[in-house]
């Protein structure tokens, strides 16, 4: 039971810390590797041609997040420490949900066309607010860094 709270407590974690990354980090010292993420921004285009299938640096993200988990997974094992365990599964989860909207959904960089069939109330809400700040009307708009979690407003209109 506690493990499954691990997995849950992990994965909420990680919203936090793909927030605080997004907003201090990514657009902080890390801008650059963030960049090829923004540089469609300015297009007025269709969103589903917002971003390119190709590489992005930003991708690199994915790997500073993975390896973490890699390791705890090892370790965990390893010293046969289940908590461990379940945390990594936990980051897994997190970063599998964030592909699976951010890439996939949202920007649409591979073409899983069940997945783009009528999003939910919260699904349509998540979309909004990721793309508040891909093409933000105002500054509060801009600093919407989460994924996940975000302001009620979103889920209007
Ligand atoms: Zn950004
Ligand atoms: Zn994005």
């Amino acid at each position: 039971m506690i493990n499954v709270a691990l997995v849950f407590i992990a994965y909420f974690f990680m919203e936090f810390v793909a927030w605080s990354n997004h907003k201090y980090v990514m657009h902080g010292f890390l801008w650059r590797w963030h960049k090829d993420h923004h540089v469609n921004d300015q297009y007025k285009v269709s969103l589903d041609k917002m971003a390119t299938s190709r590489f992005e640096k930003n991708d690199l993200f994915f790997l500073v997040y993975a390896v973490p988990a890699i390791i705890l997974m090892i370790i965990g094992f390893s010293i046969n420490f289940l908590p461990f365990v379940f945390i990594s599964i936990g980051i897994t989860l997190y970063g599998f949900t964030y592909f699976l909207i951010h890439d996939v959904l949202i920007h649409q960089r591979l073409n899983i066309p069940f997945l783009f069939k009528k999003p939910g109330y919260y699904t349509n809400a998540i979309i909004r607010a990721h793309l508040a700040h891909h093409r933000p009307k105002n500054a509060i708009d801009f600093r919407n860094f989460g994924l996940l979690v975000f302001s009620l407003r979103f889920f209007k209109n």
